[in-house]
């Protein structure tokens, strides 16, 4: 008996994402008194024994540089093989892009209950009852899972990093390559960015900013703050901005430390992708728009007038000419 994690990795990366689930499922491993264990498939530029330090005690890798790309139905396989063979009884993904393909397909081969979009540690003192967020954002919902493997995604930005002592054994796992049944025939990389959704902070930009021309300063307050830029729908839709930056119920669900919305209405659709960030900054020339009922500051002004004068006060704050 162990809780198993998958640890994820981009360009050579361990994703902060990963972090988290580390934390998560050693805290839960220490809750369940067993140990935790990761998962890596594919190769990184770190040492992986300092993943010890996230509370577990090894690591399997499959070291070959193939599984390096998602594929989510060979890597659902490694991993499901894997928890079988190692007694695991709990399985931890991140709920991000790799973990929405492969977790509900280690669900199916362990014959386990999922939990999606989990946001907590589950409540084991009667079951094991897991909450998660419903209703894209807007309530709780707790699961019993009764299952004998439970399969936990957990919501990016919802468990904090845990930081200890430890260095973790490595494991060699060796699988046997199987027949990749999608091929990846180009990828595009966005480059230079802070991704969006492991971004800590994240400057917004909507409609009232009137054309793409005028988005020069939406991204030098992203970059003063070290912050990652997005978007709302029209914005998107428009071509104004990439579609990776539309965020809402049909663009990405993002739960950074500091989102700071700019001429955007905060319409319930922008909302649901938004609003479970830990700070809100609404910036709105409009007094009446919905978005200050969500904000935890805000300020009713011009954005060109407003935005400037930002990025002159944080320059200042840090010290840059
Ligand atoms: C099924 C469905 C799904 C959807 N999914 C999404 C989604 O995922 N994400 C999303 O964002 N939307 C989504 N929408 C669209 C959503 O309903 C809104 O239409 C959209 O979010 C509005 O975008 P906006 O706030 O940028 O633009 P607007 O609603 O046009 O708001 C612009 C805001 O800018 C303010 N403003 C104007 N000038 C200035 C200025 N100079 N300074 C400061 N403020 C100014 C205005 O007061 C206004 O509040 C969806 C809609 C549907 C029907």
């Amino acid at each position: 008996m162990s809780v198993l994690i998958f640890i994820d990795h981009s360009e050579g990366q361990i994703k902060k994402s990963s972090l988290e689930v580390l934390s998560y499922g050693a805290a839960l491993a220490a809750q369940l008194g067993t140990t935790a264990e990761g998962v890596l498939l594919g190769t990184v530029s770190s040492d992986l024994a300092t993943l010890g330090k996230y509370g577990i005690k090894k690591v399997h890798q499959a070291a070959q540089e193939s599984l390096n790309a998602l594929d989510a139905q060979v890597q659902g396989k490694i991993i499901a093989d894997l928890a079988a063979g190692s007694g695991a009884t709990v399985v931890v993904f991140s709920n991000n892009f790799s973990g929405k393909a492969i977790a509900p397909r280690v669900a199916v081969r362990l014959k386990a209950g999922l939990v999606s979009g989990a946001v907590a540690l589950p409540d084991t003192s009667n079951g094991f009852v897991v909450k998660k967020n419903v209703f894209s954002g807007k309530a709780f919902a707790l699961i019993a899972v009764n299952s004998p493997i439970k399969v936990i995604a957990l919501n990016p930005n919802s468990y904090a990093i845990k930081e200890g002592e430890g260095t973790a054994e490595i494991s060699p796992l060796s699988v046997t390559a199987l027949p990749p049944k999608v091929r990846v025939l180009s990828a595009t990389v966005a480059s230079g960015e802070v991704p969006l959704t492991e971004a800590e902070l994240v400057v917004s930009g909507g409609r009232g900013l009137k054309g793409p021309e005028n988005w020069g300063m939406v991204e030098e307050l992203a970059s003063t703050l070290g912050a990652a830029t997005a978007c709302s729908r029209p914005v998107a839709d428009a071509n104004w901005r990439p579609h990776h930056e539309h965020v809402g119920q049909t663009g990405i669900a993002i739960a950074p430390n500091l989102y700071i919305a700019i001429g955007i209405s905060g319409a319930i659709q922008h909302l649901a992708g938004v609003n479970r960030s830990k700070v809100i900054v609404v910036i709105n020339k409009d007094p009446e728009a919905p978005f200050f009922k969500a904000a935890d500051y805000g300020i009713v002004g011009d954005a060109f007038e407003v935005v400037p004068k930002m990025i002159d006060a944080v320059k200042k704050l840090k010290g840059i000419a």
